[in-house]
């Protein structure tokens, strides 16, 4: 279902790969501007990645380039968190920015963590 031209992707990035379907990873959704997979190193019951399969490195970037697709990514979040089982209970969407917040990535994805109480502040 891939919709996003050839120009919007890094062929270097590893969740340009998962998008392509050029590496596994286990999927939960997808629609025309993103695609969801299940986290390799779980931070909670359900840690799920969403991504917009555009290749832009962090959030902002996304609203600069493709602003309609930042809501196509939240409302991706939330699609997630209702087949999850988690909308209820409520769920954490972190968008990690930068390498002093831990972002190891950089291609624009939100964790959606749930199914365990959460803290705050995050550490
Ligand atoms: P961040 O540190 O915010 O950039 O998040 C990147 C996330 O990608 C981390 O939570 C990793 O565990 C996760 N990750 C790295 N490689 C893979 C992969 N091949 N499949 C699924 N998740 C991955």
């Amino acid at each position: 279902m891939a919709t996003t031209d050839a120009a919007s992707t890094d062929p270097d990035c590893l969740f340009c790969k998962i998008v392509a379907g050029e590496i596994p990873a286990t999927l939960v959704h997808e629609d025309s501007h993103t695609v969801a997979f299940r986290d390799l190193d779980p931070q909670a019951p359900t840690h799920v990645l969403v991504v917009p399969r555009r290749h832009v490195p962090d959030v902002a970037a996304l609203a600069h380039e493709a602003p309609e697709e930042v809501a196509s990514l939240v409302e991706a979040v939330a699609a997630v968190a209702r087949a999850e089982g988690v909308a209820d209970d409520g769920y954490r969407s972190v968008f990690n920015t930068g390498a002093g917040a831990q972002q190891s990535v950089f291609h624009a994805h939100v964790h959606v963590l749930g199914g365990r109480a959460m803290t705050w502040p995050p550490g």
